[in-house]
């Protein structure tokens, strides 16, 4: 089809209701086998739906997965998550990133267990209520393991809704007429499906880059295509750049191997998750008499060559890494592990850099 002038397309009309039949069917010829979905024709299981949703915020499907199986088999229901330490569900969420969520997850599944009698409630209003599930979180709980009519919107069904109705409004603020767009569709019988048969197109046919129209079943109707525009959409408000932070970290290690670790406060980046002690964050690195004497111990502390990088949402870090062996334990407020602890201890994955490098058999100087 030769793409078509704006003017051409009645783009204030809605979506034909053929649109979502269409979808439906595509649906259930094409979903995806994922380890959280209920096999078609069953019913969801809301904590698992649940689980898998606030794994899969800002995080993709194939490193959730792993991830899923090992809490479902540790943690097989909203009330043995609840009984769980933190400490033990930080340790198992450790590398999944976005360490709020493990938090809020702990949490909320307390107050399901103890306030609720173990049971989810059922509408996306009161989902909302719970920690760390946010408007997209209740509505695609709601609509999967409760029948609710919304419309849940994640980053892919975000894109083919675009594409749908060519919608030109920069993300975030287009998330409103995408709600409005996309409520209508929302079958009164299978919101469930719906909610994820969009997120099935939008990860399988209508790709961020080469969206494989031909074999769409929104083709028809998908203003995007007909207007040549849909690989431009989503259109996004440019990002401010991240800044660049940098530090010092300290790996200080006994005559084992062992390793001194602190707890990060609760609450912000990382909250409660074990760390090397870190000296601020700033500019610039430190001049290397101002890191040793920010050191948590006295010792001979000597620099790693090379600096550990890591991404995080707001700002970039750069960390050199400070290595001192002890004969004994300086004692502080953290705690000595041994390296076999470390696998399943609540370290995120930039603390598991920072170790990697100081153990590394690279030179210090
Ligand atoms: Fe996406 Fe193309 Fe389908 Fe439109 S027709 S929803 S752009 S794959």
């Amino acid at each position: 089809m030769t793409p078509r002038k704006a003017h051409e397309l009645k783009r204030d009309e809605p979506i034909k209701a053929s649109a979502t039949a269409a979808l439906l069917s595509w649906y259930d010829a094409n979903r995806r086998d994922l380890p959280w979905r209920a096999k078609p024709g069953r019913a969801s299981d809301p904590y698992r739906v649940w689980l898998s949703e606030i794994m899969l915020q800002q995080t993709t499907v194939a490193a959730v997965g792993r991830y899923y199986r090992a809490f479902l088999k540790r943690w097989p229901d909203v009330k043995s998550l609840a009984a769980a330490s933190l400490d033990d569900v930080l340790g198992a969420w450790a590398g999944l990133g976005y360490y709020s969520r493990a938090r809020n997850l702990h949490r909320a599944a307390r107050v399901v267990a103890q306030d609720m009698g173990g049971v989810f409630p059922r509408t996306s209003k009161e989902l909302e209520a719970l920690p760390g599930v946010g408007g997209y979180t209740a509505a695609a709980v709601a609509a999967i393991a409760f029948g609710e009519r919304v419309p849940a919107i994640d980053a892919n069904a975000e894109r083919v809704l675009a594409r749908l109705g060519a919608v030109m409004e920069p993300f975030p603020k287009a998330k409103k007429q995408l709600a409005e767009l996309a409520g209508p569709l929302v079958p009164k019988d299978r919101p469930g499906d719906f909610a994820q048969a969009l997120m099935d197109l939008g990860a399988m046919v209508c790709l961020p880059r080469e969206p494989l129209c031909l074999l769409c079943p929104l083709g028809d109707e998908c203003r995007g295509r007909r207007l040549g525009i849909a690989e431009s959409l989503p259109r996004k408000a440019a990002k401010p750049d991240r800044p660049l932070r940098r530090g010092a970290a300290y790996v200080a290690l006994d005559h084992r191997s062992a390793i001194y670790l602190v707890r990060r406060p609760e609450n912000g980046l990382l909250g409660g998750m074990l760390q090397p002690p870190l000296g601020p964050w700033q500019a610039e690195f430190p001049a290397p008499a101002t890191a040793r004497r920010d050191a948590p111990f006295a010792g001979e502390w000597r620099k790693k060559l090379g600096i550990v990088r890591h991404g995080f949402t707001h700002f970039e870090l750069e960390l050199e890494v400070y290595v001192a062996h002890f004969e004994g334990r300086p004692t502080g407020e953290g705690r000595w592990l041994a390296p076999q602890e470390l696998k399943g201890a609540a370290l995120p994955t930039v603390m598991r850099k920072v170790i990697a490098h100081a153990v590394a058999r690279s030179r210090l100087s």
